[in-house]
């Protein structure tokens, strides 16, 4: 099998295995319980945290454990509006599903106003028109805008955001999901107010996120309970979970340079492959040139064989994403390309490539993608 669906989700890292696998077996104690057994689990998780949290350059206290950035995403949208006061959401049409819908969740039961910000079709955020949105409100704002997209790869220019926001003292979310465990992201130092994870997307176990709140933001919880993670998330501890994200957390910042050039470098070479054998390709977003290092969106228009291409590529074992969002296996219309005024009728193909793909892996990919496009 050639994977090339890393931003669905990533394989497991073996030092993530290795820890989890040594929890599973020590660690079983619960730990809200005074015995030792309960200790020794507070403490791995406590440390865990502390590990992330030196990591992002947040402290401890802010991070919440969560099951993954959906639960985080709504836990904070949700508290937000509802605890903060919120009437005005400004947002773009290109967020994740975890965004959108919890947005328009939360607006059934408050009576906000949303605006959303302009994007051009290289998916370039209008930041002025941003400003001028922050400008001229007068009610408390929550502003959503994600880090790096899902489907392109695109990049949004989050300290830009984060000083803005600052400045009309609006509150700012951002969904760093897919740039997480690949930039450093330092998030004290002009990072935004909220953000969330999930460590399945760097090579940690699925299940298990964070949300990072800012000591200055007070929200109600989405879940309540037993009180776990300061009255933030209850319910017990995935305490596996927790410590493989931070081994996945730790092993992505310690290799992180050697991987961002090996897959910087695959990601040249497979963009030239494809210009060269396919020059009518469109490449999504200008993701050729720019943004998240790892994703490559294309749309593959009609003087190519573009049907059902990601069965086809799937029965030579080859895993990739259509460019569009795809749940419970019925691929749709991507919102994201729809937004960017960008082919969204034609077929797309989302590569997106991880430290465990190879040169040869993209050659033989290319090599398949001839039998399968070039054939009339
Ligand atoms: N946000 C972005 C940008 C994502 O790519 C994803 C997952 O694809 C999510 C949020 C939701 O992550 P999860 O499904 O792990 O909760």
């Amino acid at each position: 099998m050639i994977y090339l669906d890393n931003a669905a989700t990533t394989p497991l890292d073996n030092e993530v295995y290795e820890t989890m696998c040594s929890v599973m077996k020590n660690h079983y104690g619960n730990p809200s319980s005074v015995h030792a057994a309960g200790r020794n689990s507070r403490v791995l998780i406590e440390d865990s945290r502390s590990l992330i949290a030196g990591l992002l350059d947040v402290k401890p206290s802010e991070l919440f454990f969560t099951s993954c950035a959906t639960e985080a995403i709504t836990t904070a949208i949700h508290g937000v509006v509802k605890s903060l006061g919120i009437r005005k959401i400004i947002t773009t049409a290109v967020e994740h599903h975890a965004v959108i819908h919890a947005v328009e969740d939360v607006l059934k039961s408050i009576p906000a106003r949303v605006s959303f910000v302009r994007i051009d079709k290289d998916a370039n955020l209008d930041v002025q028109q941003l400003e001028e949105l922050l400008e001229e409100e007068k009610e408390k704002t929550l502003v959503v805008i994600m880090h790096a997209n899902n489907e392109t790869g695109s990049i949004f220019p989050v300290e830009r955001i984060s000083k803005l926001c600052k400045e009309y003292h609006a509150v700012f979310m951002s969904d760093m999901v897919q740039s997480m465990g690949k930039y450093e992201n330092k998030l004290s130092q002009h990072g935004p107010d909220i953000t969330c994870c999930s460590a399945h997307k760097f090579h940690g176990p699925k299940g298990i996120g964070f949300l990072y709140l800012n000591e200055n933001i007070r929200i109600a919880p989405l879940i309540s309970g037993g009180g776990q993670e300061r009255n933030m998330r209850s319910g017990t501890e995935n305490i596996y979970g927790i410590a493989g994200m931070a081994k996945a957390f730790e092993v992505a910042y310690r290799d992180m340079e050697k991987n961002r050039e090996h897959i910087t470098n695959l990601k040249s070479y497979f963009v030239e492959q494809l210009k060269q054998y396919f020059p009518e390709l469109v490449f999504n977003a200008s993701c050729d040139t720019k943004g998240l290092y790892n994703i490559i969106n294309v749309s593959v228009p009609d003087v190519y064989n573009n049907k059902l291409l990601l069965q086809k590529l799937d029965m030579e074992h080859i895993a990739v994403s259509g460019g569009s969002a795809c749940s419970s296996g019925v691929v749709s219309v991507s919102h994201v390309l729809k937004a960017l005024n960008a082919n969204a009728d034609i077929p797309a193909l989302r590569f997106s490539l991880s430290k465990y793909n190879s040169v040869e892996e993209l050659d033989k990919t290319i090599g398949v993608l001839k039998k399968i496009l070039l054939k009339k």
